[in-house]
């Protein structure tokens, strides 16, 4: 890759929320600032009739929306407008507006600028975040009720051509705009969960959002580059960035099609050997994304992550409503749902400080000490399974004391149920993290115990080579390819199948391209990577002989430098599959 360079003023960064790269001048745009009357009325039944015809606007306008995301998204992720013209129908609400306007004598928008808002903090108060996330869709439904109520126009169609910059975007900007053939959003605010960062992604419009001062950046008729793979954005870029970059966006465009292609075909090897290809899931949103990428299931939801934004742990039923929900979203195909890894780099929601966190009071081991809670969450996984679709797993296992007591307690959860008569799936799966020294050294011992092993490279790594995993300043030596890393995987997994175990990977190894010939020769059932890497992952599974990945094994194992291994594999790329510059 040339290099090129670029002023730091020029460079803005944010969360790269929808992939793509594209070239064009910017446009700024402001949503006017609602002024909301608190007069008092005197005629009530045209103020009545005034909320009537505003609602029935919103609907139409919103009708329209859902057409255009309809047309453009499919049924299923155009179904956020059903529900906002839902709220529009809901007679509680809409009967409690009516009911206030005729008791207090004050303007429509007024009273329905207090009513929602009372709804968005009763969402936002809540610990669940599908609901937080709901409160941005109902702050659009009001702006949307009160400007038909002052019946302002709605501004829907933008220059062509531009990447839109600014504060915040509603999923319905978002998609009203993509009729204007937007090139890209830039966002202020926002993160990675937005809807309308969930619709740029199923849109494929390049987006970064959470820019921070981007709006005061950024001036209309900028000429800009947006990359939304890697969140950044470049100001009046040169000749040579442009150039650099109009030549990324062909291989893109190649690159893309050859992976659409692949979608629904296996990860096989060019001599049969198949490699099962699942996500790792950190935000239930995810889950769409992981489907379109052609991944088979879910082979790690980490639910420590998924639950994070809340104060307390969740109850049984709170977990077992989002866990049945994600089996049935990826039903035929099966979840791994990981009990909580609390502590080390995540957070632990007890006053505790502890001098050495990462080797201290985390995953089961935390789990054991506060038994009550653990059963919480095997009950709501064992109650989500009754479709046979879900299997649970145990972070941080060090020792065989650790399985057989969670064993224990996952059998007194089974009678527990059955007496509270809840159904459950009596035979679901049970498996360990491999992700410290200890259980790689037992992994045939532990895997006569369970029913699979998962490879958690991300700290079993931090752990062989004593390199804290998120140092920077020692972020070189975290080598995946450290010969000792290399050899204890080679065991791992053929220990683990010596004890009859199914074997996978889920930590960020599994994902690395250069890492997959590797993976592949060891013998390994199936990996779990970010659902974004799925085609590429299976690209190079589909181009390589599974014959000669396990040559290249063999020859790696035999090696003793991080840099020898490296070359090796480089090597056998440029022999056998792509370039690594391609990937
Ligand atoms: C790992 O350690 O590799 C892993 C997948 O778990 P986490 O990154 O959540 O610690
Ligand atoms: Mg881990």
């Amino acid at each position: 890759m040339k290099k090129i360079n670029i002023p730091d003023e020029n460079i803005l960064s944010g969360i790269a929320a929808g992939p793509g790269i594209a070239i064009a001048e910017a446009y700024l745009y402001s949503k006017e600032k609602l002024e909301i009357s608190d007069g008092t009325i005197d005629d009530i039944a045209t103020a009545i009739e005034n909320l009537k015809e505003a609602l029935e606007r919103s609907k139409y306008e919103l009708g329209k929306i859902l057409g255009i995301a309809t047309e453009k998204m499919g049924e299923k992720r155009a179904a956020i407008f059903e529900a906002q013209i839902m709220i529009l129908d809901d007679p509680i609400l809409i009967g409690q507006i009516i009911k206030r306007i005729e008791n207090e004598k004050r303007a429509p928008e007024y009273i329905v600028n207090d009513e929602i808002t009372k709804y968005q903090e009763l969402m936002n108060a809540s610990n669940e975040v599908y609901l937080k996330e709901r409160s941005h869709d109902i702050e659009d439904i009001k702006n949307r009720i009160i400007r038909n109520l002052q019946k302002k126009r709605l501004q829907s169609r933008i220059v062509n051509d531009v990447v839109v910059v600014t504060t915040n975007l509603t999923p319905a900007d978002t998609i009203l705009f993509s009729r204007s053939n937007v090139k890209g959003y830039i966002t202020d605010f926002g993160g990675l969960t937005s809807h309308a960062a969930i619709v740029s992604r199923s849109l494929k419009i390049p987006a970064v959002v959470g820019a921070h001062d981007a709006t005061a950046k950024i001036k209309t008729g900028d000429k800009i580059v947006i990359d939304g793979f890697r969140g950044v954005v470049i100001l009046n870029p040169d000749e040579t960035v442009l150039e650099y970059y109009r030549k990324k966006i062909e291989r893109v465009k190649q690159f893309d099609k050859e992976l659409a292609e692949l979608k629904d075909l296996p990860a096989v090897t060019k001599d049969g050997r198949e490699i099962v290809i699942r996500g790792n899931i950190d935000i239930p949103e995810e889950i769409e994304y992981l489907i379109q990428s052609g991944g088979k299931g879910i082979g790690l939801l980490r639910t420590e992550q998924v639950f994070s934004d809340m104060e307390s742990f969740p109850t049984e039923d709170e977990q077992f409503e989002l866990y049945y929900r994600v089996a049935q979203k990826i039903y035929p195909e099966y979840v791994v749902i990981r009990a909580f890894d609390v502590g080390g780099d995540k957070f632990l929601p007890l006053d505790v400080k502890e001098p050495n966190p990462f080797l201290g009071w985390r995953g089961i081991r935390f789990l054991i000490d506060n038994e009550e809670l653990f059963k919480t969450q095997i009950k709501a996984v064992l109650r989500a399974g009754i479709h046979k679709n879900v299997k649970f797993m145990l972070p941080m296992v060090s020792s065989m004391n650790e399985i057989r007591r969670s064993k224990a307690i996952f059998e007194t959860c089974k009678e527990e149920l059955k007496k509270e008569k809840k159904k459950f799936d009596p035979h679901l799966q049970l498996g360990i993290m491999v992700e410290v020294p200890s259980a790689a050294i037992l992994a045939k011992e532990f895997a006569q115990e369970v029913d699979f092993l998962s490879i958690g490279t991300n700290d079993l790594i931090q752990f062989i080579l004593a390199v804290d995993r998120g140092n920077e300043i020692i972020s070189s030596q975290f080598q995946e390819f450290h010969p000792a890393v290399v050899r204890t995987l080679q065991a791992i997994i053929a220990n683990g199948q010596r004890g009859n175990a199914f074997i996978s990977m889920c930590g960020e190894m599994a994902g690395d391209s250069l890492a997959a010939p590797l993976l592949v020769g060891m013998g390994l059932d199936s990996l779990s990577v970010a659902p974004s890497t799925i085609p590429y992952i299976k690209k190079i599974i589909r181009s390589m002989s599974y014959e000669k990945a396990k040559q290249l094994t063999l020859e790696c194992l035999s090696l003793t430098t991080t840099q020898e291994i490296m070359e090796k594999i480089e090597k056998f790329f440029s022999e056998n599959l792509i370039k690594k510059s391609q990937l």
